[in-house]
């Protein structure tokens, strides 16, 4: 049986590690071949040694490209890269079947701690670069809507969470992207975003006690949080029961973004798609 991506391209931005590694692993195992782009010369090891794997796992094509996505050229050098690694030929023109705009930066800042230096950096990167990647993939996005272009947003845009004036105010900033664009590449590709919640790994392992403190309550009241003794480790299990509840796993979160990716996800668009086991209901 064929899979259900064979053939197609993906980027994934922000693919070291973390969500973006989970995303690539969901994408390349339904047979996509991926771009796994990254920023930090100390990640060229784990992204190439992934890209490998991948590639002999799922007999699919992966390449790490490095590029700082934060400055004005990495976006265009990035897609740039990519059309050198895939060129194109007379029956297969170089197409970007999926974009995902995963990479990001955290900031935890109460008001009065906010600089300009930092607000600028988390906009650059969460805001104004995944801004740019779609710019530069625009003229090689499919022309027949079946495109998918998934934004890594998350719950701080709409939850209000002390501390992320800045980090909240970028990913309320990509959501208004995501629906915009929407209806701009309307016949091209169904832009969405996710928005996970507390995600294991190292972003979310260093947020203070002070902000943990605040979220418990909303990691209580979230269904699908509540850690399980005999399913979950004991680890996860102890650890839930100073912060109310487990984070998600990262294929937990990639999941939905493959779901978004699928023939079948067609008819949506222009949404904020929940990744955050309940975390968030409304939009
Ligand atoms: P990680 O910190 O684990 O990984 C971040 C990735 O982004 C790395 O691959 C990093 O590359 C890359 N990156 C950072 N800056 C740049 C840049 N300027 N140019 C190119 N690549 C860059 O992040 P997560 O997996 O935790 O998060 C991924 C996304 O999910 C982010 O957008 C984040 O805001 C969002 N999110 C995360 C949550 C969580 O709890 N973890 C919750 C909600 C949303 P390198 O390795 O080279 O540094």
């Amino acid at each position: 049986m064929p899979r259900s991506l064979e053939g197609k391209l993906a980027i994934i931005t922000g693919a070291s590690r973390g969500i973006g590694a989970a995303i690539a692993a969901n994408l390349a195992s339904k047979g996509c071949n991926l771009v796994l782009n990254y920023t930090s010369a100390s990640s060229t090891p784990t992204t190439t040694a992934l890209a490998t794997s991948l590639s002999t796992t799922h007999a699919i094509t992966a390449i790490p490209i490095q590029a700082d996505l934060s400055t004005p050229t990495g976006p265009a050098s990035l897609i740039a890269q990519a059309s050198s690694a895939f060129p194109s030929s007379t029956v297969s023109p170089f197409r970007i079947d999926i974009l995902i705009n995963n990479a990001g930066i955290a900031l935890n800042a109460p008001l009065q701690s906010v600089t300009i230096p930092d607000f600028e950096a988390t906009y650059r990167t969460n805001v104004l670069a995944p801004l740019l990647v779609v710019q530069a993939a625009l003229p090689h996005l499919p022309t027949d809507r079946s495109g998918r272009i998934i934004n890594i947003s998350s719950v701080s845009s709409s939850t209000g969470f002390v501390t992320q004036s800045v980090y909240g105010g970028t990913k309320a900033a990509l959501e208004a992207m995501t629906r915009t664009w929407s209806r701009e590449l309307a016949e091209r590709a169904t832009v969405n975003a996710v928005n996970p919640g507390p995600v294991e790994g190292p972003m979310y392992a260093a947020n203070p006690p002070e902000f943990m403190a605040g979220i418990k309550g909303w990691v209580m009241h979230t269904p699908l949080m509540a850690a399980r003794e005999g399913v979950d480790s004991p680890e996860v299990v102890e650890e839930a029961k100073e912060s109310g509840g487990r984070p998600a796993h990262t294929r937990e979160v990639a999941g939905i973004v493959g779901m978004l990716c699928s023939a079948d996800a067609a008819w949506c668009t222009g949404q904020v798609v929940c990744a955050n086991g309940g975390m968030v209901m409304l939009h």
